[in-house]
Formats: C-alpha cells, structure tokens, sequence
C-alpha cells in the first residue's frame, strides 16, 4: 500500500539556508528535485500535494516506457524514486510570496515560515479555470467538480454534464460514461481532442454530445439540480436535469504570488528563455507555469531537469 509514511523525508526548516527551494511536487518539481539531489545539494521541495494535475487524470498512455500506467502507479513511481534522495519535504505547503535580499532568496508560506535558499525553481503548474457562471462558486463541492477522476464514483448511475471539448473534457466525459447513467458533453464550438480519445468516447451510448452549446447557468439550491443551456445554433435557452457539472474549462498557472516579482505573459505564466532562466537570476521555473507552449507530463518532466542542471550551474558561479 502506498503511503508516504514509509518515506524519509527530512523536515523543513527555517534555519537552513538551502541550495535549493523547490516550489511544486508535480513531474517538473519532482524531476528538478532528482536531479538537484544527485548533485548532493541541499534541498527543500515546498508544495501542496505530490503529483500536481496527473492526480486528477486515471491513465497515462504517452509517457515513455509505460504503453498504460495508471497516473496514481506513475506517480507513486515518481515518488518512490524522489524518496531515495535525503531531501526535506514540506507537503501539503504553500508558497505565497518570494523576495531576494542580496543573493538570498526568502520563500514565504501561507503558514507564515520563510525558508532560504541560494536557488529558486518554480514548478507551480496549472489549476482549473473557472467559468464564472452562476451558482459555479455556491454548488462547488455540491455536484460542481472540477475533477472527474476524483468525483465520478458520487454520481454512479445519476446524469451530469461535462463542460468543454479538449483532451480533458473527454476524458471526464469517458470516466463519467463508466459510471453514471447519462453524460451530456457541451462544446462551445468544435471537439478539440485527440481522435484516439475521441473514438473511444464515441464507443458509450451514454455520452450525448452537444455541439455549440453554452452553459448559461447551474440550478439548483443545496446542490446541482440542473444546467442552463444556450443552443448557439438554434438561438433558445433550455434546461437540462443533472446531478452534477464537471467543468472543463481549461486550465490557468499558478503564479498569482509572483505577480510584480517576475514577468510573466498576458497570460499570467512565467516567461522564461530556453535555459529555464526567469527575468531574476537564480531564480528558474518549469513546467506548466510557464510560457512554454506544450504541457505534458514528459515536457514538463524534461524542463525540470533543464531548470535543476541550470540552476546548479548558477549556484556554482555564485560560489
Ligand atoms: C485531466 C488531465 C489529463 C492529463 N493527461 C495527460 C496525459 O495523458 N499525458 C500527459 O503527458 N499529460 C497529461 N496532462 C498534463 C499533465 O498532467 C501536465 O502537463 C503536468 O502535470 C505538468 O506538470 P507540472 O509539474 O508542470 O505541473 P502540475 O502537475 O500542475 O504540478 C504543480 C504542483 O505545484 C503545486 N503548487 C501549485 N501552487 C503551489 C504553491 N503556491 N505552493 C506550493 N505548491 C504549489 C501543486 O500542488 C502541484 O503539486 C493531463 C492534465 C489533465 C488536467
């Protein structure tokens, strides 16, 4: 049985000055964590869960390697692996500020600790995007999920929509059709998926996909009773009896706390050069958060390493 409590990880602490602060334990920050640790460097890995996004997914198909791994195997892999480094683990921390004073960089959490280090990495990834509509925020939790890998086993045999038409749309819509009764997919426009996704999902008679659809609104009171749907073709307004909504809105960086600290592009990811170098030097970020265009699990993984190999060059010129 997998359990953290059979690894060793150091404690954090506050009176370290650590080489390296590592800040997310998702495959950028645990590869980056890897790497630093076989330079037999001081490290702290701050984060708020082990195996960031893979966690809200159930099977990895394109890591190599693995033809199928389930994320939690990949991901206890990952961990497994960290585990045989003498890093310190701050888990289920997190970071919400950063300042430099001369070469020291001091790394803030909501616990109100500050650590230090000679190097930072960021390796915050992604979270879900809201859709800002009503009842989105008051229904969360009540049948509004952001997670279908998390919350399909609730909503056995009961109906829900799924919201999107990318990748993870799909493959919420595909885990929901194992379990639930029906499962309406609404696409703004087009599916913008895999087509290896795509056929499988086609295989469940379950799945109603409902193309140019708009969600307006969720219904309900003390939980999701329904969803306001606009039918952009047909130009009228109609409801649909759910129990639950996964909202598949895409995803947005976790870097709200560097905001005014690092540059970051319009769309708030932290926009580095091919060396995983920020506008800061010693600090380095990979992974989701940043501007790199593609996110997967193995380019993620390979930035990590980038930012790790980068960050100890750095550290070595400071010295
Ligand atoms: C539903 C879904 C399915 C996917 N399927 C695939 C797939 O099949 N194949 C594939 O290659 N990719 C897939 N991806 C994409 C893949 O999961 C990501 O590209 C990858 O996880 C990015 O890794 P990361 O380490 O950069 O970020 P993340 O995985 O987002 O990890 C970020 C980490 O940082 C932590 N964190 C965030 N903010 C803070 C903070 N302020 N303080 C401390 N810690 C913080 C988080 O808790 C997390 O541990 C999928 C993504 C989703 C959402």
């Amino acid at each position: 049985m997998f359990s953290l409590l059979n690894f060793n990880f150091k404690q954090p602490n506050i009176n370290i000055l650590y080489d390296f602060i590592i800040v997310g334990g998702g495959p950028a920050g645990i590869t980056a964590a890897i790497y630093a640790a076989r330079k037999n460097l001081e490290i702290l890995l701050l984060t708020k869960d082990l195996g960031g996004q893979v966690l809200w997914t159930s099977e990895i198909e394109n890591y190599p390697g693995f033809k199928s791994i389930t994320a939690k195997e990949l991901i206890e892999k990952f961990t497994n692996h960290l585990s045989y480094f003498p890093i310190a683990l701050g888990l289920g921390t997190e970071v919400n500020g950063i300042r430099k004073e001369q070469n020291i960089f001091y790394v803030k959490t909501t616990d109100d600790k500050e650590y230090k280090s000679r190097v930072v990495i960021i390796a915050t990834g992604r979270s879900p995007k809201p859709l800002n509509i009503k009842n989105e925020k008051e229904l969360l939790g009540k049948g509004v999920s952001y997670c279908a890998t998390c919350d399909a086993p609730l909503f056995k045999n009961k109906d829900t929509a799924v919201i999107g038409g990318a990748n993870s749309a799909i493959t919420s819509a595909i885990e929901l059709a194992k379990v639930c009764q029906r499962v309406y997919l609404l696409v703004k426009s087009e599916i913008k998926a895999e087509p290896i996704l795509v056929e499988r999902l086609k295989k469940f008679n379950n799945v109603i996909i409902l193309l140019k659809h708009l969600p307006k609104s969720i219904l309900g009171k003390e939980k999701v009773e329904g969803i306001l749907v606009y039918d952009l073709l047909n130009n009228n307004e109609y409801e649909i009896k759910v129990s639950g909504v996964f909202i598949e809105a895409g995803t947005k960086p976790n870097t709200d706390f560097l905001k005014g600290f690092l540059n970051l592009n319009e769309k708030g990811e932290i926009i580095i050069n091919c060396n995983c170098e920020t506008n800061i030097p010693g600090i380095f970020a990979c992974g989701d958060c940043t501007a790199i265009e593609d996110k997967q699990i193995i380019i993620a993984c390979g930035e990590g390493a980038k930012a790790s190999l980068k960050g100890f060059k750095y550290l070595i010129s400071q010295k």
